[in-house]
């Protein structure tokens, strides 16, 4: 059984950390987990956001959206979920790409740092831009920033960072002359499509994580 060891929420996303040694020491960046909350729960799809080795736990961030995201909304540091599955999925293609630029929403903020970090670690140039409607809405921000050269924000209401979203932050450098040689999106569909049309006038390779399709 895969044991919440902790838990948190910020606004709607909950980071669960769950005792699952063996996908910690087998797990890549971009790779995702199928999770059952319980023995008759729905199998549903989570990116495995960070991982640790020492302790052997992975660490998730759940957006609630409906049945079975609210079902490990609901659980406590104690619990146990009946089945965590991976890792799955190929990992991001991670290279010495030159200046790697990240955008993350919802639950995207978590997912796009395991690739910051492996960005970093071969030798890019890591800037990540996050985007949410508040400033009080943005976590895993500390490990985001130590794991980035330079970590953007993006608020609809210009509470932090510039108001507006990512993809406002990214026009904003490219007409600023900044070179950017790989960029990673994840989010909702809406922020992909906008971000991946920020990029396209300036073929600059971009890929995005299809998760609702
Ligand atoms: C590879 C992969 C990785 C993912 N990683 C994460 C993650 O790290 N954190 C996270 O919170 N979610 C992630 N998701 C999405 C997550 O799997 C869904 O939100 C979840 O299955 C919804 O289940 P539910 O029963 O709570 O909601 P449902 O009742 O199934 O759906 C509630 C609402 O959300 C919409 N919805 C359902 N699935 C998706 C989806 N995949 N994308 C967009 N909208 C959807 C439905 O259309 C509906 O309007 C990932 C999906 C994939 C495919």
């Amino acid at each position: 059984m895969y044991e919440l060891v902790e838990k948190s929420e910020v606004f709607n996303v909950h980071e669960m950390v769950i005792d699952a040694p063996e996908i910690a020491h087998s797990i890549e960046a971009g790779q995702f987990v199928i999770v059952m909350g319980s023995e008759n729960s729905e199998r549903i799809p989570l990116t495995v956001s960070d991982w640790n080795t020492d302790t052997g736990t992975i660490t998730l961030y759940v957006l609630e959206t409906g049945m079975s995201t609210l079902e490990l909304a609901r659980m406590k540091v104690g619990d146990s979920l009946y089945a965590v599955t991976g890792p799955l999925g190929s990992p991001s293609e991670i290279r010495d790409y030159g200046t790697v630029v990240l955008g993350g929403g919802c639950y995207g903020i978590g997912a796009i740092y395991p690739i910051a970090k492996a960005c970093r670690e071969a030798g890019n140039k890591v800037i990540s831009i996050i985007e949410a409607r508040y400033s009080f809405m943005f976590y895993h921000e500390k490990e985001l920033h130590a794991a980035c050269d330079q970590v953007l924000y993006a608020t609809s209401d210009g509470s932090k960072g510039k108001k507006g979203k990512v993809e406002d932050v990214i026009t904003e450098m490219l007409e600023n002359g900044v070179k950017i040689d790989q960029a990673f999106f994840i989010g909702c569909t809406q922020m992909l499509e906008r971000c991946s049309e920020a990029t396209r006038p300036y073929n600059i390779p971009t890929k995005v994580a299809l998760n609702s399709i």
